[in-house]
C-alpha cells in the first residue's frame, strides 16, 4: 500500500496537498516542539532485517523496545527483532536504545535522538525519557504509524535523519476527566491515556466522585456504588432542567469502575509513564455519597442522586461529625491502595456552607477548635484530611478554594478560578498547578456556539489555549519555581459520550501539551498551526473525532508607518481556508472577494468576513464597524495600567479604529480593575479638534460599571493642559442588560490641540446591593475617537 517514498514527498503527504510549502522551520511536524532539532540530509530505513538492540539485563528497556516493535508491526510495518547487545556498539547498525546520563540527557524526562543512515540511537537518563523519545520517533514516521491492526503492508519504512535534544519545560503536564456527570467506559479511559502519552503528557487527573455519580468501588461501603453510581435517566432533558428522582422511580443511568478495572487502568497508564491522580471530592460535591449514607450530612437527608444540575452545593459532609472523617479515611485508604500516585486530590471546591451555619455539630466543632467562621471550618476539614494523607506518605492536592480560611501545611493548589490561586500558593511557598478557566477549561466552546454541539458556555479557542503562559508575571524567579505545570480540564455536564469528549479535547489538549512541554521561546502560533496539520492526519488514522478549530475571522488593525495609514488585517485559526469579505455594506457570501493582503482603513465603514468550505459557511461571519478619526494609530501614554485579563489589543487598543460589542469578552474592550483610566494621546501635531467620543461598557452581572465621570483636557505642548469638561451619565447601575454608554464632548469652534488627556474615574468597588459588594469592579473602554 505504501511504497517507500522519498522523504520530501512523504512530508508533502503529511502536511497535505494544498499547503503550498508551509512546513515548519525544521521541515518536520513534531508536537510538542522539541528543544532542538537538526535535520540531516539522509534517511534511515527500517526493514525486516532491522534489529532493536538494548543493553543486557534491563527489563524496562525490553518493554520499551517491544513497544516500538509492536507499534511498527501493528501499523503494517515489518516485524523487527529485539536483541541484547553484547559486543561493543561502535559498529552496530540498527536501532539502539540505552539509558545513560550525559550532558545531553541529564533531565529526568529528557532524551537525545540521533539518527544517521546506518543507525538510530535513542538515549535518555530514564525509561520515561526513552518513552518520549519513542513518541518522537513515531512522529517522524508519518501518520501511517497511527494505524492499528493492519496486515503487513510495508516491508520498509523510512525515517529522516535528525539529531534531536529534548526535555520538558514543566514537570507536571496533565489532563483531567470528569466521569461523574457522565460515565465513560474503561475502553475510552485507555484511549484518553493513549492520546495523553502521544503528546508527552504525564498526568491523568481522574475526577471519580461528584454529586451526580460515585464511580469508584469501595469495598467497605458498597452503598457508594450500589446507590451512588446510579441516577434516574433524564438524558433527554437539558442538564439544568431535570427533575429530581421521584419515589418509586428506578435509577438506571450510571456506572462505576470495579477495583480490578481501576488496577488495570493504573497499570495501563504506568506503562505509558502517566501517573493517575484520583480525586475524591470533599466536603462538597458528594450528594451521590450522601444518597447512600445520609447520616454523613448535617441534616440527615434523605437524598437522591441528582439527575442533572445540582446548585448551590448545600448538602455537603458534616464537618462536626467524627464519623465523617472515619468514613473518608476508610475511603482514602482503599483509594491509596489502588493508586500509587503521590498526589491525592480531595476537591475542596464550591462548598456552600449554609448547612454548616445551622448545624449544631458543626457549630460545636467551631467553638471547640476556636474557628472564627465557616471558611476556617473548611480549612480545619482539609487540614485534618491532609494529616491523614501525609501519614500515608502521600501529598494532598485540591482546587484553589482550599486557600480560604488557611492552606493546609503541605498542600498543592490547583488554580482554576483564575491565576490568583496559583500566585497566592506560590507566594506562600506552596506548589501550584495552573488550570485557569480562561485557557484550560476544555468544556467551554472552542468555536461559534451556533455551529457547535451543545456546551456549557464560555469561549476558549485553540489559539487562546496555545497562547497560555503558565508562569504569572507577578511571581519572582524563586516563587515561579512553585508553578509545577499546566492541566486541561474536561467537565462533562454537557458531554455524554466518548465521541463528544474527543471533539472537546482535540485539538486543544495538543496545544496545551506544547504549552507544558516546549520552551517558551520555541512556541510560535503560525509554526504550531502548520505542525497541527500533520497531527490531524494522525488523529484521522486513529479514528478520533476532532474539531478543526474555530472558523471565526479575527479582525485586527495595525498602523503602517511606511504608508502612514491604518491597515485592517484579517486572520483565523485555519491555515489555508480562504476568507471572503465585503467593505461596501453588502452581506458576505462565498463569491465575495477573497482576502489576500491588509486593507486600507481610510474611512468609516463596516467589515464583514466569513469562511466557506465547499461553498458552506463554517461559522457566523464577523461584522465589525471601523472608524477613521484623528487619533487613529496615534501613540497612547498610560498613567494607569489596564488588566492583563482584558488587554484589548494592547497599548494600541484605544486608537485602533475598532469598537467593542455588548459582549465584554470580544477582545476589543480594555478593562481596568479598580483603577482609573488616565491616558494622553499625542495627535502628532497641533490640529483642529472638534469633539471627543468615548464609549464605556456597563455589564453589572460581570462586575463592569460605567465611570463616575470622564474628564478631558487639551494641550499644545504636552505640559500645560486646559481642562475642558467632566462628562457624567445617568444609567442605573442595576440595569441588568449590557449598556454601551457614550461620554462625548463637543469643543468650541476653532479649538486646536496636539495632546489629549483623558481621565475616567472608576467607581472602584461593586455597590452594596451587588454580589461583589466591596470588591474591586471593572471599567471597560474600547476607543478614544477624536474628530
Ligand atoms: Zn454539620
Amino acid at each position: 500500500m505504501r511504497p517507500i517514498l522519498p522523504f520530501i514527498l512523504l512530508l508533502f503527504m503529511l502536511i497535505g496537498t494544498s499547503a503550498a510549502g508551509p512546513l515548519d522551520s525544521t521541515g518536520l511536524s513534531i508536537v510538542p516542539k522539541p528543544v532542538s532539532v537538526k535535520v540531516l540530509q539522509d534517511t534511515f530505513t527500517i526493514s525486516r532485517l532491522t534489529v532493536i538492540a538494548i543493553p543486557p539485563g534491563d527489563p524496562e528497556l525490553r518493554t520499551l523496545a517491544t513497544l516500538l516493535l509492536e507499534r511498527i508491526r501493528w501499523a503494517g510495518g515489518p516485524l523487527l527483532t529485539i536483541r541484547e547487545l553484547t559486543t561493543g556498539e561502535k559498529d552496530f547498525q540498527g536501532i539502539l536504545l540505552k539509558k545513560q546520563a550525559t550532558r545531553s540527557t541529564k533531565e529526568d524526562e529528557g532524551y537525545r535522538l540521533q539518527i544517521s543512515r546506518k543507525r538510530l540511537v535513542l538515549s535518555a537518563k530514564s525509561g520515561q525519557g526513552l518513552f518520549y523519545g519513542i513518541q518522537t520517533i513515531f512522529q517522524l514516521m508519518g501518520a501511517e504509524i497511527c494505524r492499528y491492526n493492519l496486515p503487513m503492508t510495508y516491508t520498509e519504512w523510512e525515517i529522516p535523519c535528525v539529531d534531536i535534544r529534548d526535555y520538558p519545560r514543566y514537570s507536571y503536564r496533565g489532563m483531567h476527566l470528569d466521569v461523574c456527570r457522565h460515565f465513560f467506559p474503561v475502553s475510552f479511559i485507555k484511549k484518553y491515556i493513549d492520546v495523553l502519552a502521544m503528546y508527552k503528557m504525564n498526568t491523568f487527573h481522574w475526577h471519580l466522585t461528584d454529586d451526580q455519580g460515585w464511580r469508584i468501588e469501595i469495598k467497605k461501603y458498597p452503598g457508594l456504588t450500589a446507590t451512588g453510581a446510579w441516577r434516574v435517566d433524564h438524558e433527554d432533558l437539558p442538564w439544568n432542567e431535570r427533575p429530581p428522582q421521584k419515589p418509586g422511580e428506578k435509577a438506571t443511568y450510571g456506572g462505576f469502575y470495579t477495583q480490578d478495572e481501576i488496577r488495570d487502568v493504573v497499570r495501563y497508564a504506568a506503562s505509558r509513564y502517566i501517573n493517575i491522580i484520583p480525586e475524591i471530592e470533599m466536603p462538597a460535591h458528594c450528594v451521590s455519597a450522601l444518597a447512600a449514607y445520609p447520616q454523613l450530612s448535617c441534616t440527615g437527608g434523605p437524598f437522591t442522586v441528582p439527575t442533572g444540575s445540582y446548585w448551590p452545593n448545600i448538602d455537603i459532609f458534616c464537618a462536626g461529625n467524627d464519623s465523617v472523617f472515619t468514613f473518608l479515611q476508610d475511603v482514602l485508604t482503599e483509594v491509596m491502595e489502588l493508586f500509587p500516585s503521590s498526589y491525592i486530590h480531595v476537591g475542596g471546591d464550591e462548598a456552600d456552607k449554609t448547612n454548616w451555619k445551622t448545624c449544631q455539630k458543626c457549630q460545636e466543632r467551631m467553638r471547640n477548635e476556636g474557628l472564627k467562621d465557616e471558611k476556617e471550618l473548611q480549612s480545619y476539614f482539609i487540614k485534618r484530611i491532609e494529616k491523614f494523607i501525609i501519614s500515608k506518605n502521600r501529598k494532598l492536592i485540591g482546587w484553589d478554594e482550599i486557600l480560604e480560611g488557611g492552606l493546609a501545611p503541605e498542600a498543592t493548589v490547583m488554580s482554576w478560578r483564575g491565576i490568583e490561586g496559583g500566585i497566592a500558593a506560590a507566594r506562600q511557598g506552596h506548589d501550584a498547578i495552573m488550570t485557569p478557566t480562561s485557557h484550560c477549561y476544555l468544556d467551554y466552546y472552542q468555536a461559534d456556539p451556533a455551529f457547535e454541539p451543545k456546551g456549557i458556555g464560555g469561549f476558549v479557542t485553540l489559539r487562546k489555549v496555545y497562547s497560555y503562559e503558565p508562569a504569572p508575571e507577578e511571581l519572582n524567579k524563586k516563587e515561579a519555581r512553585h508553578i509545577l505545570g499546566v492541566q486541561g480540564n474536561l467537565w462533562t455536564e454537557f458531554i455524554s459520550d466518548p465521541s463528544h469528549a474527543e471533539y472537546m479535547v482535540l485539538p486543544r489538549m495538543i496545544a496545551l501539551a506544547e504549552v507544558g512541554w516546549s520552551q517558551k521561546s520555541a512556541r510560535d502560533w503560525n509554526d504550531f498551526r502548520v505542525r497541527l496539520r500533520g497531527q490531524y492526519l494522525r488523529l484521522d488514522k486513529m479514528k478520533m473525532n476532532f474539531s478543526q478549530g474555530s472558523f471565526k475571522v479575527d479582525v485586527h488593525t495595525k498602523w503602517d508607518p511606511e504608508s502612514h495609514s491604518m491597515k485592517l488585517i484579517l486572520g483565523s485559526e485555519q491555515l489555508d481556508v480562504p476568507i471572503h469579505y465585503t467593505l461596501d455594506g453588502n452581506e458576505v457570501t462565498s463569491t465575495s472577494p477573497v482576502y489576500t493582503m491588509p486593507l486600507d482603513l481610510n474611512r468609516n465603514g463596516v467589515i464583514r468576513a466569513g469562511m466557506y468550505v465547499g461553498g458552506t459557511l463554517k461559522e457566523k461571519p464577523v461584522e465589525m464597524p471601523f472608524l477613521y478619526h484623528h487619533a487613529i494609530g496615534r501613540p497612547v501614554k498610560y498613567y494607569t495600567c489596564y488588566s492583563y485579563r482584558y488587554p484589548g489589543d494592547g497599548a494600541g487598543s484605544l486608537t485602533d479604529g475598532l469598537r467593542g460589542s455588548s459582549n465584554h469578552r470580544d477582545g476589543l474592550w480594555q478593562g481596568f480593575l479598580g483603577d482609573d483610566l488616565d491616558v494622553v494621546i499625542d495627535l502628532g501635531s497641533e490640529i483642529p479638534v472638534n469633539s471627543v467620543q468615548i464609549n464605556f461598557l456597563q455589564a453589572s452581572r460581570s462586575w463592569i460599571f460605567l465611570p463616575v465621570m470622564v474628564e478631558y483636557s487639551l494641550s499644545s505642548d504636552g505640559k500645560k493642559y486646559h481642562s475642558f469638561n467632566e462628562v457624567t451619565h445617568n444609567v442605573s447601575q442595576q440595569e441588568k442588560e449590557a449598556v454601551i454608554q457614550p461620554f462625548n464632548f463637543q469643543f468650541m469652534a476653532g479649538t486646536k490641540a496636539r495632546y489629549l488627556h483623558v481621565k475616567a474615574k472608576n467607581v472602584k468597588v461593586c455597590p452594596a446591593w451587588h454580589e461583589g459588594a466591596g470588591q474591586s469592579c471593572w471599567m471597560f473602554v474600547d476607543e478614544i475617537v477624536v474628530f
